[in-house]
């Protein structure tokens, strides 16, 4: 059995909603992850199943790794689909806001949501959601969005709508923002609900494989490259690495190459904290993600330094200058940091 987490009254009014409503829009934040498309997908998977017309949309390209998933294809990419995708939330009678909390993480996006008539729902594991939508369901204590899906649709009492499709989906989110089941991942009911997808036909070893061992060769370089440029800040128990344009171009670097780098010196015995610094290719700006382990709270960092933010173990944001620069601002922080890193035991 499982916790109650989400409330009757959100269920209830949900409930009445889909009772009315045909035409869905399911949204992510920009560049998805997996737990953005697990979500948007297993929701979508649910929704089809039900007969309802529904359309996920999300804001630019996802990374191969995830281009496997039971629907992919289908996925409207607003930069490349705008007016079509501006057409379906004007129609929409329902937007389902997924893995994200607050507008600017949709980018482009945000004016048409903001503007669309339709109803809308936050399903959401992030901290202080912002005020947009009728109904929210926020609880950061879960790991995954994707966990919130399997969720919402058993207390719907629907868990016999959930197809393989679905079960797959929504496993691909919960195990891939919890680092396979490595970090955020200490609830026991994460495991009845692995069970319950196990019971669906899901292979959960394939799908480990088809999103963590499908890399190019010139990644896995990248990654040695990377690496060995690392620095390693023994006083503070932390690390940065580091990517450059230049070396993206050098290694053939495709989205989601990167993907998980930012893990890796966590292994380093001593160091709680990681930071990882690349250059976007695509705007003027670097692209921050932090990760610690145990109490220190890099969503806290990422606020103050990198106009971001994020969960207490897994954060982000972004710097608008050079990489020198960024790295300077992130020494900064380092120093300004370095007591609570030294509790951190
Ligand atoms: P990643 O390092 O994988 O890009 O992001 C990890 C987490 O940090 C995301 O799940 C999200 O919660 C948060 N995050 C990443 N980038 C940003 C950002 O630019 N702004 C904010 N507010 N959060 C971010
Ligand atoms: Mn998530």
């Amino acid at each position: 059995m499982l916790t109650k987490v989400i409330e009757q009254s959100k269920i209830d009014s949900l409930g009445r909603w889909m009772e009315r409503s045909d035409n869905f829009v399911i949204i992510a934040h920009v560049a998805p992850d997996g737990d953005a498309i697990g979500s948007s997908l297993g929701l979508w998977h649910y929704l089809t199943a039900l007969g309802k017309n529904a359309h996920v949309i999300v804001p630019n390209a996802f990374p191969d790794f995830l281009k496997w998933m039971p629907g992919s294809r289908e996925i409207v990419l607003y930069d490349r689909h705008r007016d079509f995708a501006d057409r379906l939330m004007r129609q929409a009678e329902v937007i389902c806001c997924l893995d994200f909390n607050a507008l600017n993480r949709i980018e482009t996006m945000s004016a048409s949501v903001k503007a669309a008539r339709a109803k809308k729902i936050l399903i959401d594991h992030h901290l202080y959601p912002e005020d947009f939508c009728q109904i929210v369901m926020s609880y950061p204590a879960i790991s995954s969005t994707s966990e919130l899906i399997f969720r919402l649709i058993c207390r719907m009492s629907d868990f016999d709508n959930i197809t393989r499709e679905a079960a797959e989906c929504i496993y691909t989110g919960m195990m891939t923002d919890t680092g396979g089941f490595t970090y955020n991942s200490n609830n026991r009911e994460i495991y009845f609900i692995i069970s319950e997808l196990l019971s669906k036909g899901i292979d959960k070893d394939d799908i480990y494989r088809k999103v963590y061992n499908t890399y190019s060769e010139s990644r896995l370089r990248l990654m040695g490259h990377v690496l060995t440029q690392m620095t390693v800040y023994p006083e503070c128990r932390a690390s940065l690495i580091t990517l450059t344009k230049n070396e993206q171009e050098q290694f053939k670097y495709v989205r989601g190459d990167s993907e998980g780098f930012v893990n890796i010196p966590l292994s380093i015995k001593n160091v709680v904290l990681s930071c990882f610094l690349r250059e976007d290719t695509e705007r003027p700006l670097i692209k921050a993600s932090l990760r610690s382990v145990g109490t220190f709270p890099c969503n806290q960092l990422a606020a103050e330094y990198f106009n971001g933010g994020g969960h207490l173990n897994a954060s982000g944001g972004e710097f608008y200058g050079t990489l020198a620069e960024a790295r300077a601002v992130w020494e900064e922080a380092l120093a300004k940091f370095k007591p609570l890193l030294h509790e951190n035991l």
